[in-house]
């Protein structure tokens, strides 16, 4: 077989380009500068491990290259092409040769770039209806244990003040058993699940206690699962991105540090706060609607999650992207010794005037691009009526109701896989009887 002169491969490898190649193999989609899907050399299940650099990056940013972050798979055109459709060297280029018709050799090669594979089949609607999230915040209120520990910090005059608006903002709600419900609701208004979480008297998180969740999905079993990455789980606060659509979005860990934060900061218009509710639901899913819309994104990690938050923003490789560490390292000292986060950092501040105050957060704040941008009002289509006093002495709504408690007191028991009854989703339970539809009590849920 004929040597293929130098200055061909060169040509070719010059001409090829890794999102073509990788292309005609695996569905891509834009991330950020990068493109993603899943892995070919292992078996994947969840886009945002196999990322492809695209030829438009520069080859010193790791441009025109592919990489998994799970099987280590990694390489340029060539490369894929080798492992991939296991040729040689030479006939790799050879099949670049023909894709890009740049004349190789007279020897013939298999340029067969297979069928694009058909698009995944769009989820099913699993949108919960408004008037749920409208009537939990109904029950909001000091009766919840985490709204009274709230309202209870000590916020300076201006902060107490807003206090109301950021949980409105945030549609915090309650459940009559003492929960907190924090839904999250996505980036176009549609309320996709809610995580229903005890708080003690001290602000901490009842940790006997996992937390419940509302999903509108057949199948209690998966529904409940957190690890089922099929639903979605938008960012806590993602229903904000388009009233402030200007704002630096900031991420932290838990629903309570980005309540407390924007009420610390109560400034919208240019810092928004989003949890994703625990490190491993910071996916690259989740962070698209952000990425699209080019929001430059802080992320504000637990002080036990710098390492892991990095390697999140690394692996996005997207520019505007950074974990945000100024802050600890200013006033580490206050954390000292606290599993703390940034919410832990600002309490204490606001307790003992420790730490860096006003002044010292309009030096930070030069971080932070100000543009400012009028706030609009959260609409939620909240129209729907609930029951009148003749509907509620139906009796068939008592039966409803304990099939409602039913559900939402079941949680997923001590363990996500097991303890899990076999009861129907709320939102079949929902669909069987159109009254049942208004009828969003959340109360009864302890027996
Ligand atoms: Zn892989």
């Amino acid at each position: 077989m004929p040597k293929i002169p130098d200055e061909v491969v060169k040509r070719v490898i010059d001409l090829a380009r890794i999102e073509d190649v990788v292309g005609d193999f695996v569905t891509l989609r834009k991330a950020g500068v990068n493109l993603t899907g899943l892995c070919p050399f292992h078996d994947d299940k969840h886009d945002g491990n196999f990322i492809v650099r695209p030829s438009t990056v520069s080859e010193k940013r790791g441009g025109n290259t592919y990489r998994c972050f799970v099987c280590d798979a990694k390489g340029g055109p060539v490369q894929f092409l080798m492992e991939h459709e296991r040729l040689s060297f030479p006939d790799a280029i050879r099949w670049l040769g023909k894709k890009y018709n740049e004349p190789v050799d007279d020897v013939p090669v298999n340029y067969t770039p297979p069928p694009p594979r058909p698009a995944p089949p769009p989820l099913p609607d699993l949108a919960i209806p408004k008037s749920w999230v409208k009537r939990t915040m109904e029950i909001g209120g000091d009766q919840t244990l985490f709204i009274y520990w709230l309202k209870h910090l000590p916020w300076d005059d201006e902060q107490r003040a807003r206090l109301q608006q950021t949980l409105w903002m945030y549609c915090v709600g309650g459940w009559k058993d003492g929960r907190v419900v924090f839904w999250q609701i996505d980036h176009n208004g549609i309320p996709r699940a809610a995580k229903l979480m005890r708080y003690l008297p001290d602000g901490h998180r009842d940790k006997t206690q996992h937390p419940g969740w509302i999903y509108n999905q057949d199948g209690c079993r998966q529904a409940l699962d957190p690890d089922n990455h099929e639903i979605i789980k938008p960012l806590f606060g993602s229903h904000l991105l388009s009233s402030y659509p200007k704002a630096v979005v900031n991420i932290v860990e838990s629903e309570k540090t980005a309540i407390i934060m924007a009420n610390y900061y109560g400034d919208p218009d240019t810092q928004l706060w989003l949890a994703c509710g625990g490190l491993k639901h910071l996916q690259l899913d989740s962070l698209q609607p952000l990425i699209d819309q080019g929001r430059t994104i802080w992320l504000w990690p637990d002080k036990d999650g710098r390492e892991a938050w990095q390697k999140v923003c690394d692996k996005l490789g997207y520019d505007k992207c950074r974990v945000y560490t100024h802050f600890f390292d200013t006033c580490w000292t206050v954390a000292d010794g606290m599993k703390a986060d940034v919410a832990d950092i600002a309490i204490r501040m606001m307790t003992t005037g420790e730490g860096p105050r006003k002044e010292q957060r309009l030096k930070d704040s030069k971080d932070f691009p100000a543009q400012a941008q009028s706030s609009k009002s959260i609409e939620l289509d909240t129209d729907e009526p609930f029951l009148d006093e003749e509907e509620l002495r139906d009796p068939r709504v008592r039966e409803w109701r304990m099939k409602m408690s039913y559900v939402h007191s079941s949680g997923w028991g001590k363990c996500p896989t097991s303890n899990v009854p076999d009861v129907k989703s709320v939102g079949e339970i929902l669909n069987e009887h159109p009254l049942l539809s208004k009828l969003i009590d959340y109360g009864d849920t302890t027996e």
